[in-house]
């Protein structure tokens, strides 16, 4: 089931208060075209009655797709920085609702689940992105420490992030953004072979690897935000 629960914004614009229901969990399953919508970035968007200006909501919701084997805790942007905090809540959540605490029925389904971790539209975007065209996360992530390794003039800062926007057969496209506002910034894209390549030597890759694997968020930012868990 998906649920929702109504909430009240003021518009930022002309201070008219705005009810909208905010999603707190979605069954890509059962609701094919909510997953369709956070492809299209079109998830939780609500436009102002009065004046028209338009507003998305941070995502803080959990995303299930039991047949595309995908679980998503998807959170605000903002709570980035507490990531290791967040990421034991999150594998707790999980467990409790199709983990080890869970009812068997529940944990038949979890065994066919990857749990993964987002902050804000563009990362969960991706991870549902990704797994349509068939790539492995991880092996997405590892490309995009390759990239920055080839781009010394990257724009890598603070709110900045490096998303893929979509897939063709031979060409991988990536778009750096700003986190918050989902502007982006530079567009750039890469051969399929760059990660076919790292896909067939992930050896190579495994301390990489481990640390992007050391808890369900996967992602090059974590690398980037100070010192990782503790062992
Ligand atoms: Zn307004």
């Amino acid at each position: 089931m998906s649920l929702f629960a109504p909430l009240n914004i003021v518009c930022r614009e002309c201070e008219t208060l705005i009810t909208m229901d905010a999603v707190g969990s979605v069954n890509a399953d059962r609701r094919p075209d909510f997953r369709e919508d956070i492809l299209h970035d079109s998830f939780q968007d609500v436009s102002c009655g009065n004046c028209g200006h338009a507003l998305r909501l941070q995502p803080n919701f959990n995303y299930l797709d039991a047949g595309r084997g995908q679980w998503i805790a998807g959170l605000p942007a903002n709570q980035v920085s507490q990531y290791i905090e967040v990421e034991d809540g999150v594998s707790l959540l999980f467990d409790q609702c199709y983990g080890s605490k869970a009812p068997k029925a529940a944990r038949d389904v979890g065994d066919g689940l990857d749990v993964r971790l987002t902050f804000g539209w563009p990362a969960i975007r991706e991870k549902i992105l990704a797994r349509e065209h068939g790539l492995d996360d991880v092996v997405l992530e590892m490309l995009k420490l390759d990239l920055l390794r080839r781009m010394p003039e990257a724009p890598l800062a603070e709110g900045m992030e490096l998303r893929m926007t979509s897939v063709t057969e031979d060409r991988l496209s990536f778009a750096w953004m700003e986190t918050a506002s989902e502007a982006i910034e530079q567009e750039m894209s890469a051969d399929r072979v760059l990660y076919d390549d790292i896909a067939a030597n992930r050896d190579e890759w495994s301390k990489i690897s481990a640390r992007l694997t050391d808890g369900p968020f996967v992602d090059i930012q974590k690398i980037y935000l100070g010192e990782p868990r503790a062992a």
